[in-house]
């Protein structure tokens, strides 16, 4: 028998193997190229999947392989490395490589639509057709609206703009074409030509000509890029984007959800004097797919984009940045649960290309990195030209009467604030307007009836809101378990703190920046712009208003709560808590106006509160280290969480307990087995859930064992009862 050739696919389904189809029937070699999207028969439906690779028969029989339906693209959309990167993504995160695959695609290339074209076909007038008078064309009315239309653009006009101004008109256009009168040709998005000839560059100071020297833009090396807020970190970005650029290569910058601001990407273009390709989740799908053929072909020399632009394609990648790296939006907390920090630098090693992870407040993993070598340490020490950092100071909140969390002291210093013409920031760490509404006569809370977790009050909106499912009711007038009237809000969110600040402050303009007030697409940008007009005095809000914005007139920053962070039941959350306060407090203050910060708390007394404020974030990291060193926590260890949820109490429990059984079947001892324990909120949106943590000191032990470990859970009995996947380096224990 002739040897078969056979179609190696990945299929988006939750089996961790690919599927062997033979070729379409009508398929020729040369259209056989991994990287392809092929659609399948699967099961009694069909599935679009990726070509991974050809082989010839030997494992199985031919003859029982089913054809695949078709080939969907003329050229691969995924080159060989960039398949190469998911299988290793797929392989580490413990995730079926069909869906890892799926995720890298646009959405309407998931779904096996074609392409969607990058050259936008525009049309204009010949020579010939210049002389043509439209009024001639009495007898061909759409022509001559046609021919009127393009005599009046100059330059040409987009297919799809003409499509709109005269509705169905593609005859007509062809009929003119066959005149010699209009023709067609081809050129980028207008959106992705230059805006502006580059802007050059402020001359770098001493800390950030020797960060841009250090890094050697020819090999792969891996770079922390230490430097408050404000020290210039960007700049440095962009002096190796430059030179990146300037060598013919491309650089793909990752940064948080938050930090993807139009101001950030108006930023990028001017220095570089270019479009890039921007991709995140608020666009539509359309211009999405757009950014990323230009990536994948390589006429976006720089791609910005969010945790998901890790995976675009790219055939020239030089650079790799990831700003903010402690940000917890890197890591995707469903589905197919990845860091796209760590994965840049596994990217970045088999690209043989420079990585480099910025942040004012690296992360305890990547510190540990740099310490032991593997990353190199570059610090900016200073803030860049003359701007100070702020001063940070305890406020001691015990036997003080507060007003909606506000202290007799912070408010007067913000009246000070107010009083001397600058502006003052007030972070707190939750919306809505209180986080319990409770019955003065009975002690009844309002309780979410999914979740095992209290409803926060939205006053504006007078509703009941549980924050961990989403679930909304009315909000009570009456307790309905004893009738009376007398409800009350405790605590308190953005909301009440704005309320009560208005009171304090009628004159001031008060801005508040929580998700509830940015749900409409764009309103984050109007107040930001607001803000830097000076139009608002009293900046309010939630971590929206603390992560990647500058506010250079807010010489007061005040933070109401952290006093959870110091006792919160996750090990991280101590490191989370200094994070938040180090990078509020870099929002404020410049040259002329250094700022202050002042943190509430009713433990001024803690050493590790202390040490911060004191010693600032390097002191506390180092402490926090040793910490996890002698507790022997990550990163002087590593974990993954095997989560499970059912509707039934007693499923999540048994599927972890069976699933430990076959685990200590197989360890031999270098793998710890802690649980299965309930989770810290057991009862979440109408499901009991549980989880088991493996722990090991060496990453090679855990991903040994996981390896063989959760392609077999999906076979134990009870697995068909609960939901349940595998997060490997877990960021919370949730
Ligand atoms: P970071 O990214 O570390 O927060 P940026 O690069 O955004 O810092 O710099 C903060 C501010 O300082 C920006 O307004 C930037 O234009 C300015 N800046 C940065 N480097 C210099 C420099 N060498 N000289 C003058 N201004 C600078
Ligand atoms: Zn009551
Ligand atoms: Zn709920």
């Amino acid at each position: 028998m002739p040897e078969q050739l056979i179609l190696r696919v990945a299929v988006p389904a939750p089996l961790h193997h690919s599927f062997d189809y033979l070729p379409p029937p009508d398929a020729t070699p040369g259209q056989l190229i991994p990287g392809v999207r092929v659609r399948v028969p699967f099961g009694r439906s069909e599935r679009c999947g990726v070509l991974l690779e050809l082989a010839t028969l030997a494992d199985v029989d031919g003859r029982r392989l089913k054809p695949a339906y078709a080939v969907l693209d003329a050229v691969p959309l995924f080159a060989a490395a960039d398949l190469a990167l998911l299988r290793w993504a797929a392989g580490y995160y413990q995730h079926p490589l069909g869906e890892v695959i799926a995720n890298a695609l646009p959405v309407r290339l998931r779904k096996g639509e074609p392409p969607i074209p990058v050259l936008q076909k525009i049309w204009s007038v010949t020579a010939l057709g210049a002389r043509q008078d439209p009024a001639a064309l009495r007898r061909a009315p759409k022509q001559a609206e046609l021919l009127r239309l393009l005599l009046e653009s100059r330059g040409g006009l987009v297919q799809e703009q003409i499509y709109q101004a005269c509705g169905a008109c593609r005859q007509a256009l062809q009929a003119l074409q066959a005149k010699g009168w209009v023709v067609a040709g081809e050129r980028l998005p207008e959106a992705f030509t230059p805006p502006l000839p580059g802007q050059p560059a402020p001359p770098l100071n001493a800390d950030q000509q020797g960060a841009v020297e250090a890094i050697d833009p020819g090999c792969f090396g891996a770079y922390l890029l230490d430097g408050v807020t404000g020290s210039g970190k960007t700049e440095v970005y962009l002096a190796l984007v430059e030179k990146v650029l300037a060598s013919g290569r491309q650089a793909l910058v990752l940064v948080p959800e938050i930090g993807l601001t139009p101001q950030l990407i108006r930023r990028f273009e001017r220095r570089l004097g270019m479009g890039l390709a921007v991709l995140h989740s608020g666009l539509a799908a359309g211009e999405r797919e757009s950014a990323w053929h230009l990536a994948r072909l390589g006429h976006a020399a720089v791609v910005l984009g969010t945790r998901s632009a890790l995976f675009v394609p790219l055939p020239a990648l030089g650079l790799i940045v990831v700003d903010e790296e402690h940000d917890l939006s890197l890591k995707q907390q469903d589905g197919f649960r990845y860091s796209a920090r760590d994965l840049a630098v596994i990217r970045a090693q088999r690209s043989d290309c420079p990585v480099i992870l910025g942040s004012a407040t690296p992360s305890l993993e990547t510190l540990q990195n740099a310490r032991g070598g593997r990353y190199r340490h570059l610090r900016l020490t200073r803030r860049a030209g003359a701007a100070m950092s702020a001063r940070m100071d305890l406020l001691d909140i015990r036997s003080v009467r507060m007003e909606a969390g506000l202290s007799p002291v912070l408010v007067q210093q913000l009246r000070e604030t107010l009083a001397e013409g600058n502006q003052a920031l007030l972070f707190i760490n939750r919306r809505g307007y209180a986080p319990i509404l409770t019955c003065h006569a009975c002690g009844w809370v309002a309780q979410c009836r999914r979740c095992d977790a209290r409803m926060t009050l939205h006053a504006a909106s007078r509703l009941l809101w549980c924050h961990h499912c989403g679930s909304q009711r009315r909000q009570d007038v009456q307790c309905p378990e004893c009738g009376d009237a007398d409800l009350r809000a405790l605590g308190q969110g953005t909301e009440r703190v704005e309320e009560v600040l208005a009171g304090y402050f009628p004159e001031a303009g008060i801005v508040r920046i929580d998700r509830d007030t940015t749900r409409r697409k764009g309103s984050l940008d109007r107040m930001l712009g607001e803000i830097r007009k000076g139009k608002h005095s009293l900046l309010l809000g939630t971590q929206m208003l603390a992560k990647g914005h500058h506010f250079p007139d807010v010489t007061l920053v005040g933070i109401l709560d952290v006093d959870q962070g110091l006792f919160g039941a996750d090990f991280r959350a101590a490191e989370r808590m200094a994070q938040l306060i180090i990078q509020v407090a870099g929002r404020a203050g410049r040259a002329e106006k250094p700022g202050r910060v002042l943190i509430q708390t009713r433990h001024p007394d803690h050493p590790m509160m202390q040490l911060l404020v004191r010693r600032g974030y390097g002191a506390f990291a180092a402490e926090m280290l040793a910490e996890r060193q002698a507790a022997a926590f990550p990163p002087f260890s590593y974990q993954a969480l095997l989560r499970a949820e059912a509707p039934q109490e007693a499923a999540p429990r048994e599927f972890l307990e069976q699933a430990s059984d076959l685990a200590a079947a197989l360890v031999q001892g270098r793998v710890e087995l802690w649980g299965p324990v309930p989770a810290p909120m057991e009862r979440r949106a109408g499901r009991f859930r549980a989880h088991l943590l493996l722990q090991a000191d060496q990453r090679a032990d855990l991903q040994r064992l996981l390896s063989i470990w959760v392609p077999q859970l999906g076979t134990l009995k009870s697995a068909r009862r609960v939901r349940w996947s595998i997060d490997v380096d877990p960021q919370e224990m949730f």
